[in-house]
């Protein structure tokens, strides 16, 4: 096993918050001050290693949100926003703000510091290694935040210093089978626990949620704070270690995870089927099979049932449901391009996406459609 990079990395160079919302802090500042930038420009933020777009944000996080005007600011940032995934950067490092980013901003305007810190759990519920804000690990392919509240949910707290010794070197299942079983992990205590580098998880990632008010530390211990505690169960209660590790795509094990947390009422699929009259909703031509007695089609939940957590309405609803033919509906979950479909499905659907308040560009989002 590599060690130089096979452990849970941090995003850039400090870290994304150091206070509680609010509060007016140089990093929560410059947190705050990625997210307004990029909303103002726009979709994008141009392409990130170009020096002159990195000065014009050096700028103006200095001119509006009193950030240093030093180096570190100019390469990093960026990352502790892009791995807290409130934005997203694509293929030409352009970068834009998330519907969860969006979300985030806009509560924070209006003070409601409460919502924000659900958003950042939510957030970091769907962060993974590998992760584009962190320098390259191997061999990880697991969801750091889960494995971190799910365990502060079953023990109720875990000692600090097994997040900077131990915590950052789980790589698999097992490791944390042994935790629940022996408190400990053998394989684990074996390594250079010394090195800084292996602490930065700890200082910037886990200590921004102390400085938040997400977690605490009392003595020598971590705790999930009373207010979020509902919030942590509500996200982790049903789901199991193994459903922090994948092999299978990130969607997948994320529509599985959806699945545990929000019981669903099958008579809602049948509901819209039978006011589809039983044809695929992209193209009323498009041929199936038939299967007990009527043409074969799928139900789709248009906004992922995965968002749930981010919403207030219900999102299984036969308005948000559309029957799809087995092609188009491999094609929404697996495509390379999901624009067409979606604008379809968009208009199929658009007075409840409206009364909810969600554009076509926040379904893109939601589908990463760039
Ligand atoms: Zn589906
Ligand atoms: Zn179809």
């Amino acid at each position: 096993m590599d060690k130089k990079t096979n452990f849970w990395q941090a995003p850039g160079n400090g870290k994304g918050f150091d206070s509680f919302l609010g509060d007016n802090s140089k990093m929560n500042n410059r947190t705050i001050g990625i997210l307004s930038y990029i909303k103002e420009k726009s979709l994008t933020a141009g392409y990130v290693g170009e020096d002159e777009y990195k000065e014009e944000i050096v700028q103006y996080l200095s001119n509006n949100f009193n950030a240093d005007k030093n180096d570190s600011l100019k390469t990093h940032f960026y990352k502790p926003a892009l791995f807290y995934g409130f934005i997203h950067r694509n293929k030409n490092h352009d970068l834009s703000l998330s519907i969860e980013g969006n979300l985030f901003l806009n509560h924070y305007k209006k003070e409601n510091y409460k919502e924000c810190l659900k958003l950042v759990v939510n957030q970091l519920d769907n962060t993974t290694y590998p992760n584009s804000a962190t320098e390259k690990v191997k061999n990880l392919k697991l969801f750091p935040f889960r494995i971190l509240f799910k365990l502060l949910l079953e023990n109720k707290t875990i000692p600090v210093k097994f997040i900077s010794e131990n915590l950052v070197h789980i790589t698999e299942y097992e490791d944390v089978l042994e935790y629940e079983k022996n408190k400990s992990i053998s394989r684990i205590e074996s390594f250079e626990i010394n090195s800084t580098k292996f602490q930065k998880f700890n200082t910037w990632v886990v200590n921004s949620l102390v400085d938040l008010n997400i977690l605490e530390v009392i003595g020598t211990n971590l705790f999930v704070r009373d207010e979020m505690i509902e919030h942590i169960k509500v996200l982790y209660e049903k789901v199991n270690f193994n459903d922090m590790f994948f092999t299978a795509t990130v969607c997948e094990v994320n529509n599985s995870v959806a699945e545990k947390r929000v019981k669903r009422d099958p008579s809602l699929i049948n509901n819209a089927k039978t006011r589809d009259k039983f044809l695929c909703s992209v193209n009323h031509t498009h041929a199936t099979f038939i299967s007990k007695g009527v043409n074969y089609v799928e139900g789709h939940h248009v906004i992922p049932m995965f968002q749930q957590k981010n919403y207030n309405f219900k999102l299984d609803d036969v308005n948000n449901i559309v029957s799809l033919c087995p092609n188009c509906h491999r094609e929404i979950h697996s495509s390379d391009n999901k624009m067409d479909i979606l604008n379809k499905l968009y208009q199929l659907n658009i007075s409840f996406m409206q009364n909810n308040s969600i554009g076509l560009y926040d379904l893109y989002k939601m589908y990463q459609c760039g």
